[in-house]
């Protein structure tokens, strides 16, 4: 009689729940690639194109945008490696337990930022 009252906590998250994170992480995964390809292609440092007779304004040009998708492409190569490390946990049957201290993320964390592998507090400590 008393164990029904026992809240037993579930470490388990739904299947229902987990499905739709690898959705949406191999959907994002696929994006991300495909936007990562895009900026490469559109770097001009790689244009076939690109002529070494270039004005000094062209040649501005040229580095602004290099270093713009640099920038992003660096982003990306990120985000990339955060969200297979995301749907590896997922494959393990580990998504959701934080990789630093084994405990559960917040579902709530896990929904705003689904490639989370650690809990609020862990993020922060490597952070600061
Ligand atoms: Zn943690």
């Amino acid at each position: 009689m008393k164990e029904s009252k026992q809240k037993i906590k579930s470490v388990k998250l739904s299947s229902r729940f987990l499905e739709s994170v690898k959705r949406f992480l191999v959907d994002e995964l696929l994006k991300m690639k495909r936007t990562k390809k895009d900026l490469e292609k559109s770097d001009p440092f790689t244009d076939e194109n690109r002529t070494l007779e270039n004005s000094e304004e062209e040649d501005l040009d040229e580095q602004i945008g290099h270093f713009d998708s640099e920038v992003k492409v660096r982003f990306l190569s990120k985000r990339i490696v955060q969200i297979r490390k995301a749907l590896t946990r997922v494959k393990l049957g580990k998504y959701g337990i934080c990789e630093s201290c084994g405990k559960m993320i917040d579902t709530e964390r896990l929904s705003i930022n689904p490639e989370a592998t650690n809990c609020v507090e862990c993020q922060k400590e490597k952070e600061s």
